[in-house]
């Protein structure tokens, strides 16, 4: 590709990897061997990973990209970690991400910013992969592994993937279990594949997803064989195309990209429907006060005593322990999303923010719900923009979370979503169209993306 920077050969150049554990990726090389002379194979058998940083990976530090979590050493395995494995698969390092998964960047990592391998062609700036999945998204892109797991509360996995030119999907929510995640916003989070490939995808998701006894929102239903089961014929599917997703202001690249995604899908034997999502202007700003409240909730535990690192200045009573740890322990992004989720929870504004987010996320629940009398799946561009620079936004918080305009209606509604590499814009750079199906209907997106 055009934009493939030289970053892509420096490899560590990235900062795509907060730990390294190359010993882990070798054992299951080893294993793979092993399998192979005994003929018992598995499915992922030595396929090295990436994994995201937020999940708990038993004996190897998980920081979530913060100094608070700094020297965590779990003693388990998240669910999807230790699945991944049983399947086969190895794990070559923990990922960078944004701190506590907040961001759309990867600035916000106490760790420093991931680059992206790409660079607007005839410029050295250099451009954010995406978040809060970006090591997820720069090392799969820049051929560092075949695959990694990233976490999707608001968009975290399809829009870094579309930064980068890369797949992702997010799963319908309950069906990758949270147990071992670090968490976000409970509601919301999710976890799924990025990967070169939908049929990557699908075949990672596999063995992602399944009921988790020890998730109370975990689906108790069989995992479809999704990856034997894509096919690329769209005959007889209808797709929506949502007109409030054409907003204010979006570049004609994206449009274009858009209509491209059209012609795709037309080609593949699918019928285009124009749909209408009334609420979708509101997702935004309901996102943005269910998440901070959840995550307000999430990180009280964060206290100095029970995980990572502890502030204690001398002198300092219980109290003043608490609030030393959290105030060095904690970006600026994660303390702004906790003044705002503790405002938007607290007595005299509850119900004006937290209940009325809630109601609001209802009627975005059931724009979705009705479209689908009328179509099969939805397709939207996954961003309103290629990447940016590193620093173009991160003095703009309210600019930041606008680039989550598309990602977070169907978060909201707990709906499967993928993201696939549409094409390239004028510079040279990835765009990404996304993909937004029924509940449980991951065989249908994946399809789409195929
Ligand atoms: N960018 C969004 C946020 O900052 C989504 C993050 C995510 O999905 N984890 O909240």
């Amino acid at each position: 590709a055009t934009a493939f920077s030289t970053a892509v050969s420096a490899g560590k150049a990235l900062n795509a990897w907060i730990v390294e554990t190359p010993e882990h990726a070798l054992a299951a090389a080893d294993a793979a061997d092993a399998d192979r002379a005994a003929g018992t194979l598995k499915p992922l058998s030595g396929v090295p990973l990436g994994i995201k940083d937020l999940f708990c990976t038993k004996g190897v530090q998980t920081t979530a990209a913060s100094h608070i979590l700094g020297g965590f050493v779990p003693e388990y395995e998240s669910t999807i970690t230790a699945k991944l494995f049983a399947a086969g698969a190895g794990m070559l390092g923990k990922l960078n991400l944004d701190q506590f998964a907040m961001g759309s960047s990867n600035e916000t990592s106490a760790y420093g910013n991931v680059l992206s391998p790409w660079q607007r062609a005839g410029s050295n700036a250099a451009m954010a992969p995406g978040g809060s999945s970006g090591g997820s998204s720069s090392a799969v892109a820049a051929r560092m592994a075949p695959g990694a797991t990233g976490t999707d509360t608001g968009g975290s996995i399809r829009q870094p993937a579309a930064f980068v030119g890369i797949s992702g999907i997010k799963p319908t929510y309950g069906r990758c279990s949270r147990w071992g995640v670090v968490a976000f916003a409970s509601s919301l989070d999710q976890a799924g594949p990025m990967a070169r490939s939908v049929r990557d995808c699908a075949a990672f998701l596999e063995q992602m997803a399944g009921f988790d006894q020890r998730d109370s929102t975990s689906l108790d239903l069989p995992v479809p064989k999704w990856e034997v089961g894509l096919s690329g014929d769209l005959r007889g599917k209808r797709i929506g195309v949502p007109k409030e997703y054409r907003v204010d202001g979006m570049p004609a690249e994206i449009d274009a990209l858009w209509e491209q995604g059209i012609a795709y899908l037309r080609d593949a034997g699918a019928e285009i429907v124009d749909v209408s999502l009334p609420h979708t202007k509101y997702a935004l700003p309901t996102y943005y006060i269910i998440a901070p409240a959840e995550a307000s909730s999430n990180l009280a535990r964060y206290d100095g005593v029970r995980y990572g690192e502890r502030e204690l200045p001398d002198g300092a009573n219980l109290q003043e322990m608490y609030a030393a740890t959290r105030a060095a322990g904690f970006g600026p992004e994660v303390k702004r999303r906790i003044l705002i989720g503790t405002y938007v929870l607290s007595a005299g504004y509850y119900d004006a923010y937290y209940t009325q987010a809630q109601k609001v996320r209802t009627l975005i629940a059931r724009d979705f719900e009705r479209a689908w009398a009328t179509c099969d799946l939805l397709l939207t561009p996954t961003a309103p923009s290629a990447a940016f620079a590193l620093g173009d936004k991160s003095d703009d918080p309210l600019a930041m979370y606008l680039n989550d305009v598309f990602t977070v209606p169907s978060s909201l509604a707990g709906l499967p979503a993928m993201s696939v590499p549409g094409g390239l814009d004028a510079a040279g750079l990835p765009l990404g169209l996304q993909i937004i199906g029924k509940p449980l209907d991951e065989q249908g997106v994946l399809n789409a993306g195929l």
